[in-house]
């Protein structure tokens, strides 16, 4: 067995076979003298955070890390996503560290949203959820809405100690964290460590005035997203890049509405009625008659259906239908990190399919 080397940023092991894991250095590296990972390669010479894959394993660990330090979590989630990104249990890990909770990608939504109603909505489901945090923030990483903002109650809220970052992949998590970089450094030395002691989880810390720190934890990953279930050149389709455009639809009893072939809804029952298609504007919302519905899908998935592409159809989950009935109010269904449409007029049954692993549920209406 050869010794064992080590990244000289954040002393992780050195791994050179898989790209997107934790402490992964190219081949040709090995033969220098000090190994830098490509996580902190990439940090040290362009000041930029990129995701790493973690198992099960890891996870577990960086949950078990909270409960043992005295700091702030800055629990970060995707507005469009907030059950499909919120990470569920984490609340239990945290012991009585306050969370502070980031809704990011507030770009995305429709400007007719107003954002203190989404905010409520967020204290309300996080409540639900079993979590009671401190304060609930919108932001925008991508276009620096609001990080001020968010840095003031970061500051007002750590008290003096230690910031902790948290977040599943694809909430913006690393774009928000190379925002504050900027901010709170002005581009400066950013110091790695490997911050939980006994574990090997790759940690970026960025200093802080007062000797404390604000701490970056891996990216968690969770599997049952959408984004997850398409191949990544089709995110655009999945993750709305842009402001999304309200599509309106009047519709009949039994027709139906396809969101590429990612999502299906079936308007059942409650006479001609309109509802309000809120996706990614790249997105092709399909029109059919609920009779030729199934055919369609399985003739045109991959094509006129699309995304998936049709050479992923073979790893692409089927759909699966979950029924509602919409008795006496204007309600959102959701498609877990793809959307939603509003039922502007209740007293309707309707039926809503989404991939399976992926979350269909139903909300007042936000808008
Ligand atoms: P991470 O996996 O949580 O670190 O997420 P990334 O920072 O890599 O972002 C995931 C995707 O979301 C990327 O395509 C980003 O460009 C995009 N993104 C991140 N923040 C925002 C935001 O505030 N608004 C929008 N529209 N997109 C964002």
């Amino acid at each position: 067995n050869e010794k064992e080397v080590t990244c000289i940023g954040c002393g992780i092991a050195i791994q050179t076979e898989n790209k997107e894991g934790i402490g992964y250095a190219p081949p040709s590296s090995l033969e220098k003298e000090q190994v830098i990972c490509q996580r902190c390669f990439r940090l040290k010479h362009y000041n930029e955070v990129q995701d790493v894959a973690l198992t099960d394993d890891d996870f577990l660990k960086i949950l078990n890390g909270l409960g043992k330090v005295d700091a702030l979590i800055v629990k970060i989630v995707d507005i469009v996503d907030f059950n499909g990104s919120f990470l569920h249990g984490l609340h239990r890990f945290v012991g009585n560290n306050p969370v502070l909770l980031i809704g990011n990608k507030s770009d995305i939504l429709p400007k007719s949203l107003n954002p203190n109603k989404l905010i409520n909505w967020m204290k309300q489901e996080a409540k639900e959820l079993g979590l009671k945090p401190v304060d609930v923030l919108l932001s925008s990483a991508e276009k620096g809405h609001h990080i001020q903002e968010a840095l003031a109650a970061i500051e007002l809220h750590r008290k003096g100690r230690d910031v902790y970052i948290v977040g599943c992949t694809n909430v913006g998590k690393s774009t928000f964290i190379n925002r504050i970089i900027k901010e709170v450094t002005g581009e400066g030395d950013v110091i790695t460590t490997s911050h939980f002691p006994g574990t090997t989880l790759d940690m970026i810390e960025i200093p802080l005035d007062d000797g404390q720190a604000i701490i970056d934890t891996p990216g968690i990953i969770n599997r049952d997203q959408m984004a997850h279930v398409v191949n990544k050149k089709d995110l655009k389709y999945v993750m709305a890049r842009k402001e999304m455009k309200p599509v309106i639809f009047q519709l009949n009893e039994e027709q139906t509405l396809f969101a590429g072939g990612l999502a299906r809804f079936d308007y059942l029952k409650g006479g001609r009625k309109s509802f309000t298609c809120y996706f990614s504007n790249d997105l092709e919302i399909h029109r059919t008659k609920l009779e030729k519905a199934d055919d369609l899908y399985e003739r045109h998935l991959g094509d006129l259906l699309s995304p998936p592409r049709i050479e992923d159809l073979e790893s692409f989950p089927e759909l699966v239908r979950h029924e509602f009935s919409i008795k006496d109010e204007k309600m959102d269904v959701v498609f877990s990190g793809l959307g939603w449409i509003t039922v502007n007029q209740p007293g309707v049954k309707i039926a809503a399919y989404a991939p399976k692993g992926v979350s269909v549920l139903v909300r007042k209406s936000l808008i």
